[in-house]
């Protein structure tokens, strides 16, 4: 059984350690893992991990709301660059952040709209990080004329939101969340989504899964994750895999 973890940062310093750990993610049934850049910084740092697993690991290139103190309108230049350069599957991870200070909400937007352009004239789908500003994205989004799609990653909305991005041309990434007792909003969520209407992620390092007991969370937790979705929605452990799969490669990967 294949599966695909769509959202890990699998390049940060915490995993410089694990030199076994793509090794012991193939052995364990990983196709793939999308790694998305938080900042400049990053860009580099991404492509070079890629480069040590070219046929596992897709990347994406972005500059990430949360550490919009790192960017500076020069770095979407570079991106521009690296995009030539990498050839990364998507744009991410962008998006805006509503839980920050007010007054990085109009910056947030700047940087937001100039990388889903870059993401429209390159045809490349988009990753989202997105905490409390759903339907301000989704108006941005559909007023730039942006229709390539993407992941609305860690997902905690309504299902009324949910169904909104679904109609846009987006999935929404599902993870280590909805293994907690109390998510009981996320639970009625994950049975709620059509099958072609979520993928599947860790965000590793962050998001530990319950079951995880404060281990470091990576992408071999993607398995169980998927039990518990498999769970709540009445289905198999493989259909949750296969449908996260299409829908991953038809949002990544379109033939
Ligand atoms: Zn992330």
């Amino acid at each position: 059984m294949s599966w695909i973890d769509s959202h890990c940062h699998l390049d940060f310093d915490v995993f410089s350690d694990s030199k076994s750990l793509m090794t012991d993610l193939e052995q364990a049934g990983c196709e793939r893992v999308l790694v998305p850049a938080i900042t400049a910084q990053y860009f580099q740092r991404v492509v070079s991990f890629q480069g040590t697993r070219p046929n596992m690991v897709d990347i994406a290139l972005g500059l990430h709301p949360y550490f919009l103190e790192s960017h500076v309108p020069e770095h979407l230049n570079q991106l521009e660059q690296w995009i030539q350069q990498a050839s990364p599957v998507a744009i991410g991870e962008i998006g805006l952040d509503y839980m920050l200070d007010p007054n990085s909400y109009d910056s947030q937007l700047e940087y937001f709209l100039a990388q889903v352009s870059i993401a429209k004239n390159h045809a490349l789908p988009i990753v989202v990080h997105c905490r409390k500003a759903h339907d301000v994205l989704l108006k941005h989004t559909k007023q730039l004329g942006f229709h390539s799609g993407g992941f609305i990653h860690g997902f905690s909305g309504s299902q009324q939101q949910a169904k909104k991005y679904l109609d846009s041309g987006f999935v929404v990434g599902l993870g280590g969340a909805l293994t907690y007792e109390r998510a009981k909003a996320m639970k009625r969520l994950v049975a709620y989504l059509p099958d072609d209407g979520f993928v599947l992620e860790t965000d590793s390092p962050d998001m530990t899964p319950s079951f995880a007991n404060g281990a470091i969370n990576t992408p071999l937790n993607i398995p169980q994750i998927a039990g518990y979705i498999a769970n709540y929605r009445k289905q198999s452990i493989e259909d949750i895999h296969k449908l996260s799969s299409e829908s991953y490669h038809r949002i990544m990967q379109p033939s």
